[in-house]
């Protein structure tokens, strides 16, 4: 069983980057402003402060099911 996210009420400060972990082959990302964590496998999508979805993200939304696991 994975460990649970970490989900924080995201604040304007919020900025999401990929953490090079990995939880059950998924790349994790995390917001450098509230704490919040997320998988492409969660059903929401974060944005930054700024309401946009960051690109690392977004590719990792794009590639979802597959992407992450091509080239290993
Ligand atoms: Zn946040």
């Amino acid at each position: 069983m994975r460990r649970p996210l970490e989900i924080a009420g995201c604040r304007s400060e919020c900025g999401w980057r990929d953490t090079g972990e990995l939880l059950d082959g998924e790349p994790v990302f995390a917001c450098t402003g509230c704490g919040s964590e997320w998988v492409p496998s969660e059903p929401w999508t974060p944005v930054d402060y700024t309401g946009v979805v960051p690109e690392p993200v977004a590719e990792a939304r794009r590639t979802r099911g597959t992407g992450w696991q091509r080239g290993q």
